[in-house]
């Protein structure tokens, strides 16, 4: 174990987990990529994992209750963190779709499964020009480690179509997704026991409503499940309530649990709470515009909001609803009346909150000096470099890591999930019983003080407080997506913070998801009784 504060070259020079000759590999793409700062991203979510790795190494060996020698020992570990890391399966499709105009086009897609060492495989499906099998590959790990991170029992997957809907009709980009549901489903890459999509960047509930039809009435005519093949999907086809926000909702969380622990606030020269808070997002798409939400409803001000078109900025504070509806209506954010444009970076605008929300490697070593706010409240996947998280970490900037943060959407997608495996939503056998129960509760404290203190004086009333009241049905489906949401990202953070103090690593929060993450996926596989025949 021992004292592992972070130095300006660790990401490079601390990979105990890679054996020699891939070592070398990463240390010279690293230093081929990182000229202008754009690294290959599944080698960032990589160097990642191999910091964390060095970390927890000593203690996994320490912790093995096997009977080997030390060295066995070691080699075991070092086994499983090899077999953690490579992406398990990337399937590539091409596929033609018929335009409205009559002409053929060709399509390409990828879903990556990182890992199965839980199933079914989970992750989000993205429509973005961007997309390739190095970013599905990142974005699958990233899924991996996340899940682990919140204790959701699944392994990571991603996927990624590579077109801007925007240039596409609503008849086109359904065609899109229906096709790559049945490409998915042909190749094992769907499937409620196997691999679960959700939306991601430019997919919403429409997206995911014809993948599970698409799947149900193909692959998965047989199956009582096949529902649950994909999450995010509107209530009518079972979806649950408080997804669509929930990614944000778990931002919202993940802020709060850092910003209220005064020992994190105070080494940022920051008082705890939201009241005195400034935050800028960059984003404004799902993540941006419900993390913009309840950060507002709870206190902090928001005044600056980053789009690809433009950015706004208001010191006095932006509302979220009046942009949400100005977007609606006019589809941008630039214009809002409300506040006057943002000319330079909206990244490096004066603020205490930092929320990307839009895209990865948006952080780099150009720009990381240049910012101001002292938390950075990853929403987005990956959208800070190595590079750049190391001069955050050195600047005495906190960054509150992807793997954890935006945790609340596959938080939610489980719950979600489960309710389709359930055939039932959550309350519904429940509620009438426990409403009862309550009456019974009230009548009978009311029964036993006229008993004792007779009704002289007319009926005792023993009547409900509001809260009460509210909760005298038992807790709804959206109780419950709201409570266990909030439990797992505090019990998560309270993870993360104890491992940081465990290690001594200070700010670097990244490093102590990463090592929990690591310490749980590992012992998955340990205790699968591994023996590397
Ligand atoms: P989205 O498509 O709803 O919104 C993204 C927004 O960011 C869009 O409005 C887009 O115009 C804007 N944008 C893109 N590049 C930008 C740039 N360089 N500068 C400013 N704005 C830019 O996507 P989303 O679902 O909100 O996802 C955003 C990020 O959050 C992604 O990294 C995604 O992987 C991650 N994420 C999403 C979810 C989810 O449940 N949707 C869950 C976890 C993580």
């Amino acid at each position: 174990m021992g004292s592992c504060s972070l130095s300006a070259s660790q990401l490079e020079v601390e990979t105990h987990g890679t054996p020699p000759a891939c070592r070398l590999k990463l240390t010279n793409s690293t230093q081929a990529d990182t000229k202008d700062d754009d690294p290959n991203f599944f080698r960032m979510v990589e160097g990642f994992f191999d910091r964390g790795a060095s970390i927890v190494e000593d203690k996994l060996v320490h912790d093995l209750k096997t009977r080997e020698t030390p060295e066995q020992k070691r080699h075991r570990v070092r086994g499983i963190l090899k077999i953690i890391k490579p992406c398990n399966h990337v399937l590539s499709v091409s596929f033609p779709i018929k335009r409205d105009n009559g002409e053929w086009e060709m399509i390409e897609g990828y879903r990556a499964q990182h890992s199965q060492h839980r199933t079914p495989c989970k992750g989000g499906i993205r429509y973005s020009t961007e997309v390739s099998v190095d970013e599905v590959k990142a974005l699958a790990s990233l899924m991996t480690y996340k899940c682990a991170v919140v204790d959701v029992p699944f392994g990571g997957a991603k996927a990624g179509v590579k077109i801007n809907p925007k240039n596409y009709s609503d008849t086109e980009l359904e065609k899109i997704t229906r096709r790559f549901t049945i490409e998915l489903a042909k190749k094992g890459f769907i499937g409620p026991g196997i691999d679960v999509p959700a939306p991601d960047m430019s997919t919403g509930e429409r997206e995911m409503s014809w993948i599970a039809d698409t799947y149900a009435n193909t692959m998965g005519h047989h199956d009582i499940n096949a529902y649950a093949c994909v999450t995010g999907k509107p209530i009518s086809q079972g979806g649950i309530h408080g997804r669509i926000s929930a990614t944000g909702r778990g931002v919202f969380h993940g802020i709060e649990n850092f910003v209220n622990e005064a020992a994190y606030m105070s080494q940022l020269g920051l008082s705890p709470g939201f009241g005195d808070k400034t935050f800028v997002v960059q984003g404004f798409g799902n993540v941006g515009l419900h993390s913009m939400r309840y950060l507002h409803r709870n206190g902090a001000k928001c005044v600056g909001v980053g789009e690809l078109d433009g950015s706004i900025w208001n010191p006095k504070g932006i509302d979220p609803k009046e942009l949400e509806d100005y977007k609606l209506a006019n589809g941008t954010i630039v214009g809002f009346p409300n506040a006057t444009s943002y000319e330079g970076s909206i990244l490096e605008a004066e603020c205490d909150i930092l929320i990307p929300a839009a895209s990865e490697k948006q952080l780099t070593n150009k720009n990381a000096n240049n910012i101001k706010a002292k938390i950075i409240a990853e929403g987005a996947n990956g959208p800070t470099t190595p590079e750049a998280d190391k001069i955050l970490l050195e600047r005495n900037i906190m960054v509150i890591p992807d793997m954890y943060l935006n945790a609340g959407g596959v938080t939610v997608s489980y719950f979600e999930w489960l309710k389709n495996l359930n055939h039932v939503s959550y309350g519904r056998l429940t509620f009438k019983y426990e409403r009862d129960s309550n009456y019974h509760l009230l009548m009978s404290v009311q029964e036993s003080l006229e008993r004792k203190f007779g009704k002289h004086g007319g009926a005792i009333p023993v009547v409900p407080t509001s809260e009460f009241q509210e909760r005298i049905s038992g807790a709804s489906e959206k109780d419950i997506v709201h409570s266990g949401l909030a439990y797992t990202m505090e019990r998560s953070a309270r993870q993360i913070m104890r491992t940081a103090n465990r290690y001594n690593l200070g700010l670097d929060l990244r490093t102590a998801a990463y090592v929990n993450a690591i310490e749980k996926v590992f012992k998955v596989y340990h205790e699968a009784g591994l023996t590397f025949t």
